[in-house]
């Protein structure tokens, strides 16, 4: 990453140097497969299960509650289609928002084409569900209720423990996708009270491809890949024992350090949104600025597009985001302002930055310094900036 300056972490992060070393050993000498006797199997078999003690110890849950999936997007679907078709004789209705992750969207989606019926609550202005919303939307047919636990575009918190105490007095099951969420702030399942959580390990330090679904103990679930005993036949296949060894790292380092690295990281991002606030002219924040997480900054720039300031700030060194990342190539504006009621020509100049624990204040002086720059210099091109009156 030499020269790159890397301010994109809700989208991925780099490989943690810890990570790595502990992962190393499944691709050598214990290379087994878990699910055999001998001592090369069993090798993996300790990996595995350290990993799972790991990963379970950071949400607060079980190592038998922890089911390893190949990704946030997977742990997702399992979810979502896997608790509606076990309840499908209950009921056939699932509630969830506007502002979700496509990997929650658009398993609804499918859903709804299986003759499901969705709800899609929207947020308020500032970027927040409401319990109460999620109160009035349930029916008796209601089998499923899921709301992220933060948002990966805007940054903002959700109330899922009072969305839970809704739920729970209904005797509706909760999923929340806690990708953004898990390894950066803390997480505890049982004081959220949810039934269902999303994890992925490449948003906090560990390699990409692997992750988790957090099942509490008796939710009911229809296996979501078939072919073998494996995750308590939840998920056949053989297990991908270096990326797991690697999450469960990933979740030990993030138990120990991650209170240290969340307000040093906080401070980047408030330092980041009142400069860019304060120098750029029609700068505006996108999502409340609390409770939110601690790396993310969301601004509109008037009259611009945020792909061209993006390519701006990468001639310069600097990784930014307009938009999500999954977006990214459509010129559709994101799903999220939108939500937000963030005009349609407004939503286009939205720039995400989400700052991670290897960066510096001098990175975020430079970066907004660039973008400063980046929006000067291409306000002059734009024919509708700035516009009469101002
Ligand atoms: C990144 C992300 C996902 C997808 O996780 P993958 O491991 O990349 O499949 C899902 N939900 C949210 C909120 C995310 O930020």
């Amino acid at each position: 990453m030499e020269g790159i300056i890397y301010l994109d972490h809700a989208a991925t992060t780099p490989v943690d140097a810890r990570v790595l070393e502990e992962m190393l050993p499944y691709f050598g000498e214990a290379f087994g497969n878990p699910a055999t006797l001998y001592s090369v199997g069993m090798m993996a078999k300790a990996g595995l299960d350290a990993a799972r003690e790991r990963v379970a110890f950071l949400i607060g849950a079980a190592p038998d509650e922890i089911v390893f999936t190949g990704g946030g997007t997977e742990a997702d679907n399992a979810a979502l289609k896997g608790a509606a078709y076990a309840l499908r004789d209950k009921g056939n209705h699932i509630v969830t928002t506007q502002i979700e992750h496509h990997a929650v969207l658009e398993p609804c989606a499918f859903l709804e084409s299986q003759g499901f019926e969705v709800t899609y609550l929207s947020p308020d202005a500032g970027g927040f569900i409401h319990p109460e919303q999620v109160a009035e939307a349930l029916t008796p047919r209601t089998i499923l209720v899921s709301v992220m636990h933060a948002n990966n575009e805007i940054g903002t918190i959700q109330p899922i423990r009072d969305i839970a105490r809704v739920t729970r007095e209904r005797g509706v099951l909760l999923h929340t996708d806690a990708v953004q969420t898990v390894g950066s702030l803390p997480v505890s399942v049982r004081e959220l009270s949810v039934d269902l959580l999303s994890l992925s390990a490449h948003k906090f330090y560990g390699p990409k491809g692997v992750g988790a679904l957090y099942v509490r103990r008796g939710t009911p679930l229809v296996p979501f890949l078939q072919g073998g005993g494996q995750e308590q036949g939840l998920r056949a296949s053989t297990h991908n024992v270096p990326g797991i060894a690697g999450l469960g790292k990933a979740a030990e380092i993030a138990a120990g350090e991650m209170a240290r690295n969340a307000s040093r990281i906080q401070s980047l991002r408030d330092r980041a949104i009142d400069a860019i606030l304060s120098r750029i002219p029609d700068a505006r924040l996108n999502g409340s600025r609390a409770p939110r997480l601690p790396g993310n900054v969301n601004v509109c720039l008037a009259s611009l597009e945020g792909e061209a300031i993006l390519l701006s700030l990468d001639m310069d060194g600097i990784c930014v985001a307009s938009g999500s990342a999954c977006a990214t190539g459509s010129v559709e504006p994101s799903h999220v302002l939108l939500a937000l009621g963030v005009p349609r020509d407004l939503a286009r100049s939205g720039i995400r930055i989400t700052f991670g624990r290897e960066n510096t204040e001098e990175e975020a002086d430079f970066a907004v310094a660039c973008l400063e720059k980046a929006a000067a210099r291409l306000r002059v091109m734009s024919p509708d900036y700035p516009r009469s009156g101002r």
